[in-house]
């Protein structure tokens, strides 16, 4: 089978045209804009490359200038899906792209008009894909594999069309864009080809891949809060609680409030979840390095230290306990004062599980509620 110019559009056009279909369909049930912008690029691949047939049969007008402002228009699509995934703003310079194209069209007829054509065509497809892949590089936060793949894709396809500018300049290069002659223009098709499955399989990746991180961070916090759930803490724990060693001990502190529901019955449920989220950001700012906070359900939190001391438990403890109370009197009057029960075990081996841990923790937790509640009992079994 002969790879001939028109045979690779002919492949180009259907690639790209279900290229364009897959990624609306994966819109139509994702809805993340990005998805649309780059359909919309494919599909502008599509149309032109039907359109570039056509100067075979002498259209030169919109079977080549029409026909590459496209593929410029289908970059400048490209870019802007990429801006909306990575959340940034395109400058103003970037518009410009499209009517840059259109100023071709004033120049007079000149001899050298395929390789000029050529020249700004790459030019322009180049520096729209290689900022599409600037915009993915991690700024500051890691990237989900989806979207380093994308980058890479668009830095390879970028440097490829740099790379087209090039053989245009020196003098002899054969670049017959009417007829599609030139060795040039031939790989640039193969390339093409190959770029359009890459490209496409790399942005459904991005935002397929961005949706698991999203479902899975949602899926281990607790909605009210955002501290972890019970699941994320199942999870995370046994890692922590490995280290444990005499050098090195572990503890456990559970808390519950006094009297919330008396919050909700006398202030109403908003007022109470705004004390559980007052709670839950006082535990976060006093959390120290090797720890992990939960809240369990309802008004019960938790927190699990690496290389703990009983000085450090009771350190905590009393400053917990100190500033919920002077918050809970200053927002919210009840008939009995609203403070903090904990549970805490300080341990020097790793626990048989998770489970028993909190199970000895409760134990604590209601000794102190039975003993008039607002105290810390701890147990030091080192
Ligand atoms: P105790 O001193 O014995 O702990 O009594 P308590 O009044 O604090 O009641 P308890 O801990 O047994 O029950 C917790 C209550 O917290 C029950 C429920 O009404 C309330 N609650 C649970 N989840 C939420 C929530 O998300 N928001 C609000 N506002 N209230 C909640
Ligand atoms: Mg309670």
């Amino acid at each position: 089978m002969a790879f001939d110019a028109f045979t690779m559009l002919t492949l180009t056009i259907a690639l790209a045209a279900a290229a364009a279909l897959y990624l609306a369909v994966e819109w139509s049930s994702v809805r993340e804009p990005s998805l649309l912008c780059w359909s919309a690029g494919f599909a502008t691949i599509s149309i032109g490359s039907s359109l570039a047939l056509m100067r075979g049969s002498g259209y030169l007008f919109i079977g080549i200038w029409f026909a590459n402002g496209m593929l410029v228009c289908a970059h400048w699509l490209f870019l802007l899906g990429v801006s909306r995934f990575t959340e940034t703003r395109l400058s103003r310079g970037w518009y410009l792209a499209i009517p840059a194209w259109g100023g071709l069209l004033l120049l007079p007829d000149w001899p050298q008009w395929s390789k000029t054509f050529l020249v700004v065509n790459s030019l322009l497809v180049a520096l729209m894909t290689l900022h599409a892949s600037v915009l993915l590089r991690p700024h500051g936060k890691s990237l989900s594999v989806g979207a380093v793949q994308l980058r890479y894709v668009l830095l390879l396809h970028g440097s490829f069309y740099l790379a087209k500018t090039l053989p245009p300049l020196v003098p002899g290069t054969l670049i017959d864009l009417m007829a599609f002659r030139g060795l040039i223009i031939q790989i640039s098709l193969v390339e093409g080809a190959m770029a359009i499955m890459l490209i496409a399989l790399s942005m459904t990746g991005t935002v397929r891949y961005r949706r698991e991180e999203r479902i899975e961070r949602l899926a281990a916090r607790d909605p009210l809060t955002a501290l972890y759930n019970r699941r994320a803490l199942e999870v995370r724990a046994p890692s922590l609680l490995a280290t444990v060693t005499p050098v090195s001990p572990g503890a456990l502190l559970l808390i519950d409030i006094d009297h919330f529901k008396l919050v909700n019955d006398y202030h109403g449920h908003p007022v109470g979840d705004r004390l559980l989220i007052a709670l839950s950001e006082m535990i976060r700012s006093l959390l120290p390095e090797r720890a992990i906070a939960a809240r369990l359900g309802g008004d019960e939190f938790v927190i699990l230290l690496g290389g703990a001391s009983r000085m450090q438990i009771e350190t905590l403890a009393t400053t917990l306990r100190r500033q919920f109370q002077q918050l809970a009197a200053q927002t919210c009057i009840t008939p009995e004062p609203v403070t903090l029960s904990i549970g805490a075990n300080l341990f020097d081996r790793p626990p048989a599980s998770l489970a028993a841990l909190i199970e000895q923790g409760d134990v604590l937790l209601y000794a102190s509620k039975r003993s008039g509640r607002d105290s810390l009992q701890l147990v030091d079994s080192l």
